[in-house]
């Protein structure tokens, strides 16, 4: 991932210990598009033409792909909200009208309409769903960019999302958060907040408390090394993304990758930075500058490797759309394509090889969970589900509407509580239906969503990324909390 003088394998990083929080390419600190800062660069303040209508001319979402809607309705069993709520204008055909509308002159960026656009949990169920090719994700990502320009969010929902987005993308922040997080569960505090009340009455304080993750201080604070060599003979060299969250609450799952790699022949670089590829604004739409600081950071840190392997399906998605993201910089949207071009999910490249590594028996009944943003946002869902089945005497099982999403969506579930509760609590009832003993689930927001509602029911089951359950089959190594 060097040679090229632009940024060598974790070259961007700060050599400050785990918790480093890496400077961008291409921004100062404290300059244009330095994500410390959050400030703008030109390009993103600057808007076309003074607006006569809700959406600015800077890629508002394209007419043509709008146009592709014939308005058949066959994505509407598949739309989380309409299974909710039965409501046209929270089903994709309406929120594409809407998207529609707010093309036509004189139109309003109304509070309802952002309100069917925040809604949305970008699943992109209604993608793998529709027969025409509606290429929604392209449309709600530039809605979402738009409805951030353009609206005015009421102060507790401001607040909620930037104390998100300063959060979540940085893990130093995230791992000077964490003994206090371990200490409230360990102390029993969390008992105590709950027989209060006070979480009834405020239910994004619920939806915040029930999802943090919990997670011991070795793995919050222990860095991965920044390089695992191959074992046997190498295949090649791959780029590990380390991502935010999954560094700091998922270090066993990143660990587990790079050990799976290296077992089947590959030298894996992890560096340091970025220290977030930008996907949990990028599907949120706000933070233009800061998220596509960080895109070009990413696109320059693993620019030489033979594969930039994500095991985040969040990451994966808004990796695979750099070039789309990009499209308007002339300097770093062919560097994106191509890049988007070589990253795989962990299963992605592991199907496509022949496995080397011998698997040993792993005697566990495992629900698969599809991510939303693996499975319909990347079309990967046959590949997860032969690795695991390769893993001798894994039986593997299917919950019931796979292809709904689990209330998670980035960070649905904190600002969208109630919707991303019902839906949480659907896809407990289903995975427990299954009578497995573990699940398994290829994306951090996902397993912390899915940990939570099975909690909620009271029967809490191990949950395992794919990573986790081959590297046990590999390796022997008893799994952390299986039955
Ligand atoms: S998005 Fe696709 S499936 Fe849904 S109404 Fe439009 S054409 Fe039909
Ligand atoms: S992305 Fe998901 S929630 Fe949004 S319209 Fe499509 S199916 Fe519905």
């Amino acid at each position: 991932m060097s040679g090229n003088g632009r940024s060598p394998a974790g070259g961007g990083e700060r050599a400050n210990g785990g918790g480093a929080e890496a400077t961008t390419a291409g921004a100062a600190p404290g300059g244009p598009g330095d994500p410390a800062t959050g400030s703008q660069d030109p390009a993103a303040t600057a808007v076309a033409s003074p607006i006569d209508r809700a959406f600015d001319d800077r890629r508002p979402p394209q007419i043509e792909l709008i146009e592709d809607c014939v308005h058949c309705g066959f994505c509407l069993p598949t739309c989380p909200t309409y299974v909710l709520w039965h409501e046209e204008m929270d089903s994709p055909r309406g929120r594409i009208v809407l998207m529609k509308s707010g093309l036509e002159e004189g139109s309003e960026l109304s509070p309802t309409m952002v309100r069917h656009f925040d809604n949305c949990l970008g699943c992109m169920a209604c993608v793998t769903a529709c027969p025409s090719g509606v290429r929604y994700d392209k449309l709600i990502e530039d809605t979402r960019q738009q409805v951030e320009r353009h609206h005015e969010r009421d102060p507790s929902d401001r607040g909620l999302r930037r104390l998100l987005f300063e959060t979540f993308p940085r893990p130093g922040r995230l791992r000077a958060l964490a003994p206090g997080l371990i200490l409230y569960r360990r102390l029993g505090l969390d008992r105590l907040v709950e027989r209060s009340g006070l979480l009834e009455r405020f239910p994004r304080l619920r939806a915040l408390e029930n999802l943090a993750p919990a997670a011991s201080a070795a793995d919050v604070l222990r860095p991965l090394p920044t390089f695992v060599p191959a074992r046997g003979e190498r295949r090649g060299t791959v780029g590990l993304l380390q991502g935010c969250v999954q560094r700091v609450f998922f270090r066993r799952v990143n660990a587990a990758t790079a050990l799976v790699l290296s077992a089947e022949g590959y030298d894996v670089a992890i560096p340091r930075a970025p220290r977030c590829c930008g996907a949990l604004m990028y599907h949120t739409g706000g933070r233009e500058a800061e998220t596509a600081a960080l895109a070009r950071e990413t696109i320059a840190t693993f620019e030489d490797c033979d594969h930039l392997v994500v095991n985040a399906a969040g990451c994966g998605s808004a990796i695979k759309h750099y070039d789309h993201q990009l499209r308007d910089d002339p300097e770093w949207r062919e560097r994106a394509g191509e890049l988007a071009g070589r990253t795989r999910d962990l299963s992605e490249l592991l199907a496509d090889i022949e496995p080397r590594a011998e698997r040993g028996p792993l005697p566990l009944r495992v629900a698969y969970h599809d991510a939303c943003h693996l499975a319909h946002a990347q079309g990967v869902r046959a590949q997860p589900r032969e690795l695991l089945r390769a893993i001798p005497e894994l039986d593997l099982v299917e919950p019931a509407d796979w292809e709904i999403c689990c209330g998670s969506a980035g960070v649905y579930n904190l600002v969208n509580p109630e919707a991303g509760r019902a839906l949480g609590a659907r896809k407990a009832a289903n995975l427990l239906a299954t009578e497995a003993d573990a699940v398994a689930s290829g994306n951090p927001g996902c397993s912390l969503q899915i940990r939570a509602h099975l909690e909620e029911a009271c029967r809490p089951l191990p949950l395992y990324h794919p990573a986790e359950l081959l590297w046990a089959s590999i390796s022997g190594r008893p799994l952390a909390g299986a039955p």
